[in-house]
């Protein structure tokens, strides 16, 4: 049996519970073998399987994320390091960076809201040429996973800053300053929300869920964005698909002008906060 066949025969194994099975087959590979997936497919695939890799495709089969089996996952063209103790960067909330990208473009100081691995507030310093980026998370752990996303991808201390705080606790911005472009991709699923098995069994709860109506961090963030904002700042802040009217109203009551922008499948997916 090739590396071809183990291929083929774990996508078809994996499609009972993957809608990317051939993919997931692909990367888990790759990872096998310590390649990239295109030097894999290049030059690899009449070659012998690796030994690790039916242990890796029974770890996907129980639901397991590739990007944790991995350790890894691309966003806007980078690979980040991730683990359990942050969400696995999105393809829809490149949709953020868009959208800074079109608001913001000569932003010199962003501050990223939750920032997880810090795929967000990486990618719009290293995209947008910003100077000076503040990363902020209520999980000693995600901002350490965030602080090598950072040293890894070029982005030295001075430049990006990681701070432990918690914005359910009264005085967490203190010291921080001002912004002109805040980027958040907050918690949003309602709680009794059913979610993929591969959502709910491995990623964190805390960087998920937010009250009855998935509102509770909009509702305690969208209040306090204008002591953080210099003048003429931008706040883009993540939206699931149907919170476009609710977070609207959030943000229009604090006097802000919103704006929305529809991620690649054509849902609401990030709102332009002035
Ligand atoms: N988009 C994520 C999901 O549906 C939720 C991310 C979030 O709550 N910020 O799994």
């Amino acid at each position: 049996m090739s590396v071809a066949d183990a291929i083929r025969a774990a996508t078809a194994k994996l499609t009972l519970t993957s809608d990317t099975a051939r993919l997931d087959a692909e990367l888990l590979m790759a990872h096998a073998l310590g390649l990239t997936r295109s030097d894999m497919l290049i030059r690899a695939m009449q070659g012998e399987i690796p030994s690790a890799f039916n242990g890796l495709i029974e770890r996907r089969a129980t639901r397991e994320p590739v990007a944790h089996i991995i350790g890894e996952a691309e966003f806007y063209g980078r690979s980040f390091r991730i683990s359990q103790d942050v969400l696995i960067p999105r393809g829809d909330s490149e949709t953020l960076i868009e959208a800074a990208r079109e608001y913001a473009g000569n932003a010199r100081r962003v501050l990223d809201l939750g920032t997880g691995s810090g795929a967000l507030l990486i990618t719009a310093m290293l995209e947008l040429g910003i100077g000076n980026g503040v990363g902020v998370d209520a999980s000693g752990a995600a901002l350490a996973m965030a602080k090598g996303n950072a040293s890894a991808l070029g982005l030295d201390d001075d430049r990006a800053e990681f701070h432990l705080r918690d914005w359910r606790e009264a005085g967490w911005a203190k010291g921080l300053g001002r912004f002109d472009l805040i980027l958040c991709n907050p918690p949003y699923v309602e709680i009794d929300a059913e979610l993929e098995p591969d959502v709910r069994d491995f990623e964190p709860a805390d960087a998920l869920f937010s009250g009855p109506e998935g509102l509770d961090d909009y509702r305690i963030l969208l209040p306090q964005l204008g002591n953080l904002m210099s003048k003429n700042a931008v706040a883009v802040f993540e939206i699931g698909a149907a919170q476009q009217q609710s977070v609207s109203d959030i943000a229009s009551a604090c006097g802000f002008t919103v704006e929305a922008r529809n991620d690649l499948a054509a849902r609401p997916r990030a709102l332009i906060i002035r």
